[in-house]
């Protein structure tokens, strides 16, 4: 999930999900290539060369997985990491087992021992991991993909701290659709998701990696902008409030229509509770609104 600029890439809703499929996918291959030799070892059918040769975890159902590409955040990911060496370890157990075995001799209790710790420890990361993605998955809001609040307000508290500690400047955003209610009225209430849905996919694919997207409630979002002062803050949200003014948005049944958004925009500072500012931001939402919608106000304290 989004995070710092210094800190581990973000995932997406999509990212997460495709992960968690392939992962499954990869543990039964896993399961299969288990079966299959356990299968010869105990019927004494001689061990294919497959499972034998250097190398052979790479070319596993689930080796080719595991060294396939992936998204940025799952290579980081210390479960992952840890998968790498165990799974090679696995490997190196059936292959020492199945050459004792083709030879005619049975393994040593340790040497079979020795591969049984291997594969349990195995799982242990797998289990990690898997457990981790699905805890990552209840981080996002399912409909628009942004983050949910809870996970959402951890980060903006984390970066918060990171105000006070060091001094420096970070922004909050409210971002609010104008005239929601008349889509939902006019195109019916599944259309009315699916705009929210564009909506929020485009002013996520629009903002910098380290920044985070949270469905605040309804059609509001929130925004946090990590080390960005607000003039940065600014050009970056109106050239997205731009963008979004401008684009066509396919709804239901090939229909297009246009939306619009206002935006807040105020800096955190250690000078003042994080509940300030984003009253500070809302006002400025709310200026932006009672100004005629569609445009970006920056909250600034009274001279
Ligand atoms: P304004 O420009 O003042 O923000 O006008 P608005 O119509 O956008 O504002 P208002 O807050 O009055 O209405 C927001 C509407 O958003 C009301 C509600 O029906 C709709 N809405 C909130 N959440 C959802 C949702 O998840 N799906 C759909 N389709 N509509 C939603
Ligand atoms: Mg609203
Ligand atoms: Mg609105």
């Amino acid at each position: 999930m989004p995070q710092s600029p210094t800190s581990v890439a973000a995932p997406t809703l999509g990212e997460v999900e495709s992960s968690l499929r392939e992962l499954d996918a990869a543990i039964i291959g896993h399961t299969k290539w288990l079966t299959e030799w356990n299968t010869r070892i105990i019927c004494g059918i001689p061990v294919e060369d497959r499972y034998i040769a250097e190398g052979s975890h790479r070319e596993s159902y689930f080796g080719r997985w595991y060294y396939a590409e992936h998204a940025r955040f799952l290579h980081q990911h210390p479960s992952f990491v840890a998968i790498g060496e165990r799974h090679r370890r696995v490997h190196n157990g059936m292959s020492t087992i199945a050459k004792k075995v083709n030879g005619g001799t049975p393994p040593a209790l340790s040497i079979y021992r020795a591969f049984i710790d291997a594969e349990v420890s195995l799982s242990e990361s797998v289990i990690a991991l898997r457990d981790e993605l699905y805890r990552l998955l209840l981080s996002f809001d399912y409909l628009t993909g942004a983050l949910n609040r809870q996970a959402f307000f951890h980060l903006l508290e984390l970066e918060y701290s990171r105000v006070i500690r060091l001094n420096e400047p970070g922004c909050v955003v409210f971002l609010d659709i104008d005239n929601f209610k008349q889509i939902n009225d006019r195109y019916g209430h599944a259309a009315g998701d699916a705009a929210l849905a564009a909506v929020a996919s485009f002013v996520m694919g629009n903002m910098r990696l380290y920044d985070s997207v949270c469905r605040y409630g309804g059609e509001e979002f929130l925004i946090c902008m990590p080390q960005t002062t607000s003039a940065t803050a600014y050009a970056i949200i109106d050239r997205i409030r731009e963008a979004l003014s401008q684009k066509r948005i396919a709804i239901a049944d090939n229909h297009e229509i246009q939306i619009s958004a206002s935006f807040g925009i105020a800096t955190m500072s250690a000078a003042e509770a994080l509940t300030d500012t984003l009253e500070h931001a809302d006002n400025a939402l709310y200026r932006a609104k009672a100004d005629g919608r569609n445009r970006v106000g920056i909250w600034k304290p009274l001279p």
